[in-house]
């Protein structure tokens, strides 16, 4: 079964995109022991997958509100995964020595920060506490996946990790940039004060299977897929004109676990992100042609401080991990549908 289109649940043996992910991975880490926090999340659990791969030992934690079981479920008999549900607002003390640490745990929909802003702050701010004292104890370098809203609206285009913000504060958003400014700020301040080695990786959008569609909650790529394949109308807010440029996770898998375990990146902070910048009405358009919709557009209000333009300067990417997105938007998008192509058709 090698060779097929990406699937749910099966094993990664038989994954096409694990396989490219490990194909763009030079370094090893068998045997060593590493926590993955929000490990049954989107981007978590793809990154579970890739180190189970590698012969690493998994840890994941997950307190499983937007994780969902299902990502990792298939691996819950292997020797070498352990889940142990478990919010890291709560501190944490493990055993085993832990080499590494991916924090991938928040919630990150924009139309969850209205929602769960309480819970956004905590997970970025007490958790990153939490798992930062982990890897003081253990010694383990921190790979906090920090995001380009923390550049907010941005002046700067294509935005370098140099560029300071232009961030509301007090404005819809402000829970999710402001949580992961305070994330960012206190990896820095263990850095300083306790020589804690991390590392933070601003994500631009992401996408690809595993991706959350769940209602309203969801990202604009899922939310339009899900939208096209049900016949809906496709919610294109404002007249369509913001800009994102979406990176599948292929790509952002082996980006970030270059930059997690390579050696002399201490204290770094790199965007990941990119491919091709597209307007959110070009975006609803490429989407209506690939999946055959008849689904019309129906413009509604944008939402307050919704960035007008996101492109990521990935020049420092290029130089210190060697990387660049490959996937394109095209190809990309053929495999996300498919996998929410196939949910609709066991629905129907
Ligand atoms: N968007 C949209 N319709 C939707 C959902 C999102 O037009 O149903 C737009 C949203 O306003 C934003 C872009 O798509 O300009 C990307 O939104 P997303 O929620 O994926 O994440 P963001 O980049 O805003 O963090």
């Amino acid at each position: 079964m090698s060779g097929v289109a990406p699937q749910k649940y099966l094993p990664y043996e038989y994954c096409r995109d694990i396989q490219e992910i490990i194909a763009g991975i030079d370094n090893t880490i068998s045997g060593d022991t590493v926590l993955v926090a929000g490990g049954a999340g989107f981007l978590g659990s793809w990154m579970c997958e890739t180190l189970l791969r590698l012969n690493a030992n998994v840890i994941c934690l997950d307190n499983l509100v937007s994780g969902k079981i299902e990502n990792i479920q298939h691996h819950l008999n292997y020797p070498n995964f352990t889940f142990l549900q478990h919010d890291i607002t709560d501190p944490i003390s493990l055993h085993a020595p832990i080499k590494h640490i991916f924090h991938f745990a928040s919630r990150a929909g924009p139309l969850e920060f209205k929602k769960h802003p309480i819970e956004i702050l905590r997970s970025n701010t007490l958790g990153t506490l939490n798992l930062l004292d982990l890897a003081r104890k253990h010694n383990a370098t921190m790979l906090f996946t920090s995001t380009s809203e923390i550049y907010g609206d941005a002046k700067e285009i294509p935005t370098p990790e140099t560029y300071y913000g232009h961030v509301n504060p007090v404005g819809p958003r402000s829970c999710y940039d402001e949580g992961k400014r305070c994330g960012e700020a206190m990896c820095m301040a263990y850095a300083v004060q306790y020589d804690v080695d991390v590392r933070i990786a601003r994500i631009f959008n992401t996408y690809g299977p595993r991706i959350r569609a769940d209602g309203i909650y969801g990202r604009v790529i899922p939310r339009f897929i899900t939208q096209a394949l049900l016949g809906e109308s496709i919610t294109v807010f404002g007249d369509g004109s913001q800009t994102r440029s979406f990176c599948y996770l292929n790509d952002m898998l082996i980006g970030l676990f270059r930059l997690a375990t390579a050696s002399d990146l201490r204290g770094e902070v790199v965007n990941l992100g990119g491919g091709t910048e597209i307007t959110i009405l070009d975006l609803a358009t490429a989407i209506i042609t690939m999946t055959k919709s008849d689904s019309y557009i129906q413009f509604l209000p944008l939402p307050e401080d919704d960035p007008k333009r996101r492109r990521p300067d990935i020049q420092k990417a290029q130089k210190l991990l060697r990387w660049e997105p490959k996937v394109g938007l095209a190809r990309g998008l053929e495999r996300t549908i498919h996998y929410f192509q196939q949910d609709h058709d066991e629905q129907n």
